[in-house]
């Protein structure tokens, strides 16, 4: 990952290491949006006077709604996530699996040697 963060303190995405913004749904919900407006976004958002992002759905809204002069389209994050794979999972200290047992160990029925 040598991919330059647009700012320092961008906060990027768990899931697949973009940046992303936190804005603050109206129903004050944490919403991820990519951090470039996008025309083709569900959301409208802008950044507050106290430097809070705000989204809503452009879906709840009407035409005639009165728009924040700041507001913008913005793509949720989440539609175009795109997951890293995961790492293989690393074993669990302390809960280590019950030793398997070594091969060759398997113990035979007894036998009696036969007598010449
Ligand atoms: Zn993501």
């Amino acid at each position: 990952m040598t991919k330059p963060r647009p700012h320092r303190h961008t906060p990027t995405c768990s899931e697949c290491g973009e940046p992303i913004i936190w804005a603050i749904t109206q129903a004050g919900a944490k919403q991820p949006l990519n951090p470039r407006p996008d025309l083709d976004g569900s959301v409208l958002a802008y950044k507050d006077a106290l430097g809070a992002w705000r989204s809503r759905s452009l879906s709840a809204i009407s035409d005639d709604t009165p728009r924040h002069p700041l507001e913008r389209p913005y793509m949720p994050h989440a539609a175009t996530c795109t997951p890293r794979p995961a790492p293989a999972p690393a074993p669990k200290p302390g809960r280590a699996a019950p030793p398997s047992p070594l091969p060759g160990s398997n113990v035979r029925p007894f036998r009696r040697r036969p007598r010449g």
